[in-house]
C-alpha cells in the first residue's frame, strides 16, 4: 500500500493516494473499498462528495516522483490523505475549467509562473489570505492577488563546454547574440514555456524592440535546430555540436549526478545588472475546492522550513524560503544574483514573447 499507492477510479482519471499512517473513519472505509485483498486498483464506483474532510485532491504538473514523497510525508505527519493526478499544465487547467463547480480538485501544482498565471487568468484559482504563506514565500515569487505561490526556484541560465569556452568570454543573455557565438549556440524550442517566460521577463526589463534584436541575434548564432528538451541540448554541447546554451539548473544537476566529471558548467549571467532569470514551481487553491482549508494547510506546510529542503532537493532546485539552504550539490554551483522581476510578468508578457520569437524566426 505504501509502496505503490492506491489507484482510485475517480472522475474518469486515476487519482493516486499517498502513504498514510493515521486514518480517519471515512478514509479507512474508502481505502478498504479501494484496496481490497487481491488488487490495489479495485475500482470505486462512486466517491462520496462529502467525504473531503480528511482528503485533499491535487492536480499536479509536477511529476509523481517529485511530489509523491511530499504528500506521503504530509500524510504521515497529519493523517490527511492526499490524492493526485499528474498531467501537463494545459490539460489540467482545461479540465478544471470544464469541470467547473463539480471539480474534486482542491489544489493545482504547476511548473513555471507562466502556467500559474494562465490558471489564474482562466479563473480556476482562488485567493488565499495566509500570513504563513506571506512570511514563507518572497513577494516576487507569488501572485500579487494571492492566487498562487512559488514553492521552489530554478534558474534558467547559461551552460558552456568547459573544454572550449572560458567563463571570462561569457557575460549576459544578451551577449549570446554577439557574432563571437556564431554557429556555437544551442537553444531549446521557443514553444517551451520556460523560454517564453525567459523572453517575457527580457521584454519586461529591456522592452520589445531591444528584446527582438537580441532574439534575432540568438537565432543567427544557432548551431543546430532548436531542441525539444534541455537534456539533449546539453548532450550535444558535450558532443561538440555547440559550445553554449541556456538550460534550467536542475537538468544540469541531474546530468552532473549521473556524470560527475561532465565537461559542462553553469554560468551566472547579468550579474552586474538585473541578475539571472529564475522561475518557480508553485501551487494555488482551486476556485471550486471542496476542501479549501485542508488544501491551504498543505500549501502552507509545503512552504514551511520543514518541507522546503526536500521539496526543492527532490529536483535539485532552490527553496523559496529564504531561511532554507539548498543541497550541497546545488550550493556547489555558486551564489548568484537573481532577477527580482515579479514572476507575474512571465505570464502577463507571454503572448507578446511568443509573437516576438515568431517574428525573430526562433522556432
Ligand atoms: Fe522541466
Amino acid at each position: 500500500m505504501t509502496q505503490h499507492g492506491t489507484v482510485l477510479s475517480f472522475l474518469n482519471a486515476p487519482l493516486k493516494a499517498g502513504t498514510f499512517l493515521k486514518l480517519g473513519l471515512v478514509i479507512g472505509a474508502l481505502l478498504t473499498a479501494a484496496c481490497g485483498k487481491e488488487s490495489s486498483s479495485s475500482e470505486v464506483a462512486a466517491v462520496p462528495k462529502q467525504d473531503a474532510g480528511g482528503i485533499i485532491t491535487v492536480y499536479s504538473e509536477r511529476k509523481e516522483h517529485l511530489i509523491k514523497p511530499m504528500f506521503d510525508a504530509y500524510t504521515q505527519k497529519t493523517g490527511v490523505q492526499v490524492r493526485y493526478i499528474t498531467d501537463k499544465a494545459g490539460p489540467l487547467i482545461s479540465r478544471l475549467q470544464s469541470e467547473g463547480a463539480s471539480t474534486q480538485a482542491d489544489m493545482l501544482v504547476t511548473v513555471d509562473a507562466g502556467n500559474l498565471w494562465q490558471a489564474a487568468e482562466q479563473g480556476v484559482l482562488r485567493a488565499v489570505e495566509s500570513p504563513i504563506l506571506e512570511a514563507n514565500v518572497p513577494a516576487n515569487l507569488q501572485d500579487e492577488n494571492n492566487l498562487w505561490f512559488g514553492l521552489s526556484q530554478r534558474a534558467r541560465t547559461i551552460i558552456y563546454a568547459t573544454d572550449r569556452v572560458k567563463p571570462s568570454e561569457l557575460s549576459t543573455y544578451e551577449a549570446l547574440a554577439d557574432s563571437q557565438w556564431k554557429g556555437r549556440l544551442c537553444l531549446r524550442t521557443s514553444k517551451k514555456v520556460y523560454n517564453q517566460s525567459l523572453v517575457a521577463t527580457l521584454i519586461a526589463t529591456q522592452g520589445e524592440a531591444k528584446t527582438e534584436e537580441i532574439i534575432k541575434g540568438w537565432v543567427a548564432n544557432l548551431a543546430t535546430a532548436p531542441y525539444s528538451n534541455d537534456t539533449s541540448l546539453m548532450e550535444d554541447i558535450v558532443a561538440g555540436r555547440c559550445d553554449v546554451g541556456i538550460v534550467n539548473t536542475y537538468y544540469f544537476g541531474r546530468m552532473q549526478k549521473q556524470t560527475p566529471d561532465v565537461k559542462l558548467a553553469l554560468f551566472w549571467p547579468n550579474q552586474s545588472d538585473r541578475g539571472v532569470h529564475v522561475n518557480i514551481s508553485g501551487a494555488g487553491i482551486t476556485q471550486h475546492a471542496k476542501n479549501p482549508e485542508g488544501a491551504q494547510k498543505l500549501l502552507e506546510w509545503l512552504s514551511s522550513p520543514e518541507a522546503q529542503y526536500t521539496f526543492a532537493e527532490l529536483n535539485q532546485e532552490y527553496p523559496v524560503h529564504t531561511g532554507v539552504k539548498p543541497s550541497a550539490q546545488v550550493l556547489s554551483w555558486g551564489e548568484f544574483k537573481a532577477d527580482q522581476v515579479n514572476m507575474s510578468s512571465a505570464g502577463r508578457l507571454q503572448a507578446a514573447a511568443v509573437k516576438l520569437m515568431d517574428r525573430a524566426g526562433y522556432r
